[in-house]
């Protein structure tokens, strides 16, 4: 088992730069940060993870969608590499829900996000893919996506009265 790295908090400024494209897959440094984000998102009860957080700054996250203490009602998937993902499309329709972020820890707050997404990635494998999202798994990938270009979750809340403490956010679910 790797090791659950250091998650870098809001504040620091790798949370706020554009991320590189990852060039170098076969790289051993590369399999081994991915490894390492699994492992990480894993332990932190996350649904996502992009190497910026891990102060990582590659166009890299890991979409790990499953019911946590976190996220009680997350749909289950096995953890999904996501390597210089991109949206190739979206629906029309915008959907609010609550989103968190292990880098804003104790914060909840309600985010507008495209319902569906058509996206195209390179898997770990280095093959090419496209897929549809929707829903909770859409959201993942449009939160981490951010996080590849400097946003994070609080950008996009629409009032100060839409966020709320994470204690408050797990009386609601
Ligand atoms: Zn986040």
């Amino acid at each position: 088992m790797k090791e659950s790295l250091e998650i870098a908090q809001l504040g620091n400024p790798i949370l706020r730069q554009q991320a590189q494209l990852v060039d170098n897959l076969s790289d051993q440094h590369l399999q081994r940060l991915i490894d390492e984000l699994i492992t990480t998102v894993v332990s932190q009860n996350g649904v996502g993870i992009a190497a910026p957080q891990v102060s990582q700054s590659y166009r890299l996250f890991i979409v790990a969608s499953r019911p946590n203490l976190r996220y009680p009602h997350a749909p289950v998937m096995e953890p999904t590499v996501m390597l210089n993902p991109r949206i190739i499309a979206h629906s029309q329709e915008m959907v609010k829900d609550w989103e968190g972020c292990l880098s804003i820890p104790g914060i909840r707050g309600l985010v507008p996000r495209y319902r569906s997404v058509e996206v195209e990635y390179t898997g770990r494998d280095g093959q090419l893919q496209q897929q549809e999202l929707t829903d909770f798994v859409a959201r993942i990938f449009q939160h981490e996506y951010d996080h590849l270009n400097g946003i994070v979750f609080l950008d996009r809340v629409e009032s100060t009265q839409e966020m709320i403490t994470e204690q408050e956010y797990l009386k609601r679910v």
